[in-house]
């Protein structure tokens, strides 16, 4: 598995993120207003301005909307090549979120791949990453 992730600093919008995946559930801040989905996490709404703003679970079903394959270990200890996408979650096509793909080989990720929400504990977070859906 890829180790010397860079691991983000947590401040209470994005704590939910980066922590539910200890119980399996991808959080996505949400709208209670407007029923928008807000990412990256931020405790307002861009879209109605609303300031009613959580995180919520969402199915973790998604697509991956576009992708990069990286052959260069920036860090020494990190595994090449990897995957960086944007991942679409099924919910609301313009939350996208960045993100690894991982059970997969590089070549075979695909534009449009249909991917869930799987999480790799890593000190005391669960960094949020994605795989195909196998049939
Ligand atoms: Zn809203």
């Amino acid at each position: 598995m890829m180790t010397a992730r860079i691991l983000p600093v947590i401040d209470k919008d994005n704590e939910a993120f980066w922590t539910w995946g200890r119980d399996g559930k991808l959080a996505i801040h949400r709208c209670a207003d407007c029923a928008g989905y807000v990412h990256p996490p931020v405790p307002f709404c861009p879209r109605c301005e609303g300031r009613n703003v959580g995180p919520h679970a969402v199915s973790g079903g998604g697509r991956v909307a576009t992708f990069t394959v990286n052959h260069k270990a920036w860090v020494p200890d990190l595994a090449v090549p990897y995957v960086l996408a944007l991942v679409a979650i099924d919910e609301q096509d313009d939350v996208r979120i960045a993100c690894n793909i991982v059970d997969c080989a590089p070549e075979d990720v695909t534009f449009d791949m249909p991917v869930e929400a799987c999480f790799e504990a890593c000190e005391d977070l669960w960094v949020p990453l994605f795989r195909p859906v196998r049939a």
